[in-house]
């Protein structure tokens, strides 16, 4: 009997086993097959070959629906490590590598629907007086007669004729159709201008000397992980583009990871100056239509590169030589939903698959990555100073509790950074504005009463934002939002008052500060349509804009060389959270953002506004001194007992009530105690997590934590098998960054 295991995609669930029946040819690992499950029939993918079948009759697979296996075995392998290491459903992680629309069609090319005249649509046109056409219809000839080749429909829509009149047109044979195979390109939106051929350049010794470390080992075709620490303006992208220049003449890929594409546009632009049409990007920011079209042109293997955000570790390369994972540190690698995957580790775990350089790179690498380096479980390549001797930005503390005492609690913008504001303003040069929280306030409260708006859903309060009809209150996790009236909703004073301060505020003091400045606004809120991220940035990239106000969305990897001055307005925003790794991302924010200063020809300046001038991260932040940094840092997670010294699991256990969430938790726990006899990992709680409800539910968590991380992924494993109905009611993170 023939038999495959199915990876199919319901929640939780483990592979299942089916029958092949006499009539179908066996399903290659990594081909989808269409399988009952209770009542439906799902699209499901093969996985594996079991030699054992589970006890009782089996179900046969109904129908195969690829030949060719859709994934490449290696991604099918890489997915189950997903799942065995994230405690996820091996389902969950073979969707995360499927394209788009895989789950519905077998058919793997795309087509679009072309519209030409005919001979007698030509003749119409030429007729001034056609009758019975509509003047959109005849709009809609005119404009065909100008293409010899025919208009795509979608081209003909934005030109405003809709498929219905194109297709009124073709019921009187005026029209043809054809489909056409198009791969829908996504560069052609991408900013192209200023891309210099890069062989123009002459690496400096630095980049060279990296450079060759970094080659050799790719030239060994072996797997190694390698950190690149360069800091800002080092010009390690250089240095990805010629390692993928390398391996790409020994007929080898290239996996170029970044945190988000739309905000380093640049770096896909420069490899399609070098590469070419060779070039995929994938990211979650394209249209269904035009990732499914860049994944297939990576599965047929007609390319070299493929730049993506972290679900591109998916990415259905088979010749891969390089990955290399930029700005390593950035925390939007972790994927916040089942599978939560971090797409470095999983990057790392699929280089030592493929026999694959790894490249870590970064200015404030991780403390997990940076401690490896250390051990030499890493290759380590140093970048010590920016291109062409530039100066990093000098950094200047203003120490807001003076500045309180002085001008009084509404400060928003120190008198230090207005007069730096002023005087770039004045120079035409360009300023980076940085606060790490959007909104226009953060909570609203009745002076009288003392009511504080909350969201009804979660523990937390409603952030206020300026709207063309007055001021909304908007919850940042549930999107819960009302009109903020104008009296209080329990005592009807009308002594409303706003705490504390957002980008919109920021924005706010700078137009009234600054009248004649251009000024622009990047956060989640200003950039939620589509193309407006890329739209800010490109005015600004051109000049168009004299100010960005944002948040850390500012911070990454952009290179403005006109930018002489960066402004952070609280440095202290994430060090008030409950968060061990908080000094770490001050640091690195810090870093990163003073990194956009200073990067052309004129040197660049920081002013920092803090209440905590003192605080390490600030102060090492300001001399970017790193080694010196992490060194402080891994004293303080050795003696707290905190990753990287220990690793650590976050578990959630939702409820409709708190004694519900507690009880199961408790249950939980419990279940886990005998488990941990080995005395390789401790169980911590349960207590309520910091979101105590989060979208109307209840929340307790409780942590495990310990030197070896397969002891507690086994511990959680049996207790899954021996109480399987908590599953849906729990989150398992492992290695957790966010903690709420
Ligand atoms: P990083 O990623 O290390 O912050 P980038 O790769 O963005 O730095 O490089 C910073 C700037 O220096 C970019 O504008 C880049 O084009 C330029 N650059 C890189 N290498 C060289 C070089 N060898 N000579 C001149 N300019 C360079
Ligand atoms: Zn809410």
């Amino acid at each position: 009997m023939r038999k495959v295991s199915v990876a199919v995609p319901v929640p939780f669930l483990d592979l299942l086993t089916y029958r092949v029946p006499d009539g179908l040819s066996t399903p290659s690992v990594g081909a989808r097959v269409r399988v009952p499950i209770g009542t439906r029939v799902v699209t499901g993918c093969v996985v594996d070959y079991p030699a054992e079948a589970p006890p009782g009759d089996l179900k046969d697979v109904i129908d195969v629906v690829d030949v060719e296996p859709l994934l490449p075995p290696g991604v099918v392998t890489l997915c189950r490590w997903v799942a065995d290491y994230y405690l996820a459903g091996v389902g969950d992680a073979i969707a995360a590598a499927m394209p788009p629309g895989a789950k519905r069609k077998a058919t793997s090319f795309k087509t679009t629907r072309v519209a030409t005249l005919t001979a007698l649509g030509a003749d119409t046109v030429s007729r001034v007086d056609a009758e019975g056409l509509t003047a959109k219809q005849r709009e809609a000839l005119e404009v065909l007669s100008g293409s010899a080749t025919g208009l795509p429909l979608s081209e003909l829509r934005d030109r405003g004729i809709s498929a219905d009149v194109v297709g009124r047109l073709a019921a009187r044979g005026l029209v043809l159709f054809r489909a056409e195979a198009t791969d829908r390109d996504p560069f052609e939106r991408a900013a192209m201008a200023d891309v210099q051929p890069s062989e123009s350049r002459v690496l400096t010794a630095e980049q060279l000397a990296a450079f060759d470390q970094l080659a050799a080992l790719a030239d060994a075709q072996e797997f190694r992980v390698a950190l690149l620490h360069g800091v800002t303006g080092s010009g390690k992208t250089e240095i990805y583009l010629r390692l993928a220049d390398r391996v790409r003449k020994a007929g080898r890929q290239t996996l170029l990871m970044v945190p988000e594409i739309a905000l380093t546009p640049s770096v896909a632009a420069l490899f399609r100056g070098a590469f070419g049409s060779r070039v995929a990007i994938q990211h979650s920011g394209l249209s269904d239509g035009e990732r499914h079209d860049q994944w297939h042109r990576i599965r047929r293997g007609d390319i070299d590169v493929v730049v993506g955000t972290r679900s591109a570790v998916f990415a259905p390369l088979t010749r891969l030589g390089v990955i290399v994972v930029d700005e390593e540190h950035d925390t939007s690698y972790k994927q916040e939903e089942a599978p939560r995957y971090h797409g470095r580790d999983v990057a790392i775990v699929r280089g030592r698959e493929e026999k694959a350089l790894l490249v870590l790179g970064s200015a404030t690498p991780s403390m997990e990555s940076y401690q490896h380096a250390l051990s030499g479980k890493y290759a380590k390549a140093t970048l010590e100073r920016r291109v062409l001797d530039r100066p990093l930005a000098s950094v200047r503390l203003v120490n807001m509790r003076e500045e309180y005492a002085e001008q009084g609690p509404d400060v928003v913008i120190s008198r230090a950074l207005e007069s730096a504001v002023d005087d770039r303003l004045q120079k035409h040069e360009q300023v980076l504005i940085l606060l790490n929280r959007r909104g226009y306030a953060t909570a609203v409260f009745c002076r009288q009463c003392g009511d504080a708006f909350e969201c009804p859903n979660c523990t937390i309060s409603l952030t206020v934002h300026t709207a063309r009809q007055g001021w909304r209150a908007r919850c940042h996790y549930c999107n819960y939002a009302m009109m903020v009236p104008k009296t209080c909703r329990k005592c009807a004073a009308p002594y409303l008052e706003h705490v504390g301060f957002g980008t919109e505020k920021v924005e706010q003091h700078l137009r009234e500060q600054f009248p004649a400045a251009r000024i622009g606004r990047i956060d989640r809120d200003s950039v939620r349509r589509k193309g407006a991220l890329t739209s800010l940035l490109s005015r600004f990239a051109a000049g168009e804009l004299d100010v960005l106000v944002g948040t850390q969305m500012i911070a990454k990897g952009h290179d403005f060389p006109r930018v002489t001055l960066v402004g952070v307005i609280s440095a202290d925003v994430g060090l008030g959270v409950a968060d061990f790794r908080a000094g770490e991302r001050t640091f690195q924010l810090l870093t990163q953002v003073a990194g956009r200063a200073g990067r052309g020809e004129r040197v660049g300046e920081a002013v920092v506004q803090t209440l905590y001038p003192e605080h390490y991260s600030i102060q090492l932040a300001c001399r970017q001194d790193y080694a010196a940094f992490f060194e402080r840092e891994l004293a303080y997670r050795r003696g707290m007992r905190y990753p990287p010294t220990v690793a650590l699991v976050n578990v959630v256990v939702r409820g409709r009530s708190f004694e519900e969430a507690m009880g199961t938790a408790s249950d939980v726990v419990q279940r886990l105690k005998p488990l941990m006899a080995s005395g390789s990992f401790i169980v911590l709680g349960p207590a309520p997590a910091p979101l105590m409800r989060l979208r109307g539910e209840h929340r307790v968590q409780f942590f495990l934590k310990g030197a070896k991380r397969a002891d507690m992924r086994n511990a959680l494993k049996t207790m899954l098998t021996e109480m399987p109905d908590v599953r849906r009611r729990m989150t398992i993170d492992i290695d957790p960054l966010n903690v709420l």
